[in-house]
């Protein structure tokens, strides 16, 4: 794959002197959002740049271990007023791994007070909005920080990939690609991955953090998911799970320990399309993936307020957990009706 060229004239100018720059990244940060970010922010800081990179709210404790983490300000603790001070004073706003300013949360009405900065999109989010005035937006490409690494070879070449870039762009390649096993995954997503091995990224320690490191806890909330909250319907091919706020403490609950168990019953041979539903305190939290030519992408925008990929995709929804499944059950028979299912 390659970014048009164009873009990256665009871009090299837009990067021609110092500037005041903000990176920033979606809600629920995942793997992919974190690496992109950190990794774009490290080499933006080496050409001369001041960066903030600022995410809505906290990552996952197990993606800790990514190099320079700790640098991110987190917007929904930032209490010094940090992340304020870094938008109003931006040049340029880079959004990372998203394709609407609503999956910023509050965070979004800060962006919009800054209206003389240049907003960068580098995203693989379907339907990007009329948001940003740069678009560096590739739905096929399988993860943003595979974007992020094809920027960087064609703006200044590979030998400006650090090792702290590498590990932290393969950690979202990874992730996103469900580790190099999604329809996304092309030869040239393989080239990248030799071109990071070769930064000498040490894969099964990362490996071992991003998927063998989660507590107790989760271990024991997943078994009870699988076991006492899984629906299969529509004829074996359809399943939703639920947790609720009381749940989530039973099993001491720590943000991220849920993700990813949404996939689990696409394991199942007939099953076609999977939804996990987890109370928050405002709102449900809806995700869904989907096998094959299963769209869960527009289900996600027709009856969920969302959207994602086309076999990753999620929303939010205002009403109780109880109206929440029903209202997913009905959406399923007319999806099916529609041929969609
Ligand atoms: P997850 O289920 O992992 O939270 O999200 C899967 C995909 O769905 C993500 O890549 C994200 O783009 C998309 N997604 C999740 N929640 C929302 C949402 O509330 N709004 C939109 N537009 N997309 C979402
Ligand atoms: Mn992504």
């Amino acid at each position: 794959m390659h970014i048009a060229q164009t873009k990256i004239e665009e871009l090299k100018s837009l990067l021609s002197a110092p500037r005041s720059i903000v990176i920033l990244s979606h809600t629920n940060p995942d793997g992919d959002a974190i690496g992109s970010s950190l990794a774009w922010a490290e080499l933006l800081k080496k050409q001369g740049h001041n960066v903030t990179c600022i995410l809505p709210n906290r990552y996952p404790y197990y993606l800790e271990f990514m190099p320079n983490i700790k640098s991110i300000v987190i917007f929904k603790d930032d209490k010094e007023g940090r992340a304020e001070a870094a938008v109003k004073g931006a040049d340029i706003i880079f959004c990372l791994d998203f394709h609407t300013l609503t999956r910023l949360d509050h965070l979004g009405d800060l962006i919009d007070e800054n209206q003389h900065a240049k907003r960068v999109l580098i995203d693989h989010h379907l339907d990007p909005s009329e948001d940003f005035d740069l678009m560096i937006s590739y739905p096929e490409a399988s993860s943003t920080c595979y974007l992020v690494a094809l920027l960087v070879e064609q703006l200044v070449g590979e030998e400006h990939i650090s090792r702290d870039m590498a590990e932290n762009m393969f950690v979202g390649m990874m992730t996103d690609t469900g580790n190099f096993a999604f329809s996304s995954v092309t030869p040239d997503v393989f080239r990248m991955v030799s071109v990071l091995a070769a930064k000498g990224i040490d894969i099964p320690a990362i490996h071992n953090h991003v998927y063998n490191s989660f507590t107790e806890g989760r271990a024991r909330l997943f078994g009870y998911v699988i076991n006492r909250k899984m629906k299969i319907f529509h004829n074996g091919t359809v399943a939703h799970m639920s947790l609720t706020e009381d749940e989530l403490r039973r099993f001491w609950f720590q943000q991220g320990d849920s993700e990813g168990f949404v996939n689990y019953p696409l394991t199942i041979k007939k099953m076609k399309m999977s939804a996990m539903f987890t109370q928050h305190t405002d709102f449900i939290r809806v995700s869904l993936r989907s096998r094959g030519d299963i769209d869960v992408n527009i289900f996600a925008q027709r009856y969920f307020n969302g959207g994602g990929h086309k076999n990753a995709a999620g929303g939010k929804s205002f009403v109780s957990m109880e109206e929440t499944l029903k209202h997913f059950e009905k959406c399923v028979k007319e999806y099916a009706k529609d041929g969609m299912l």
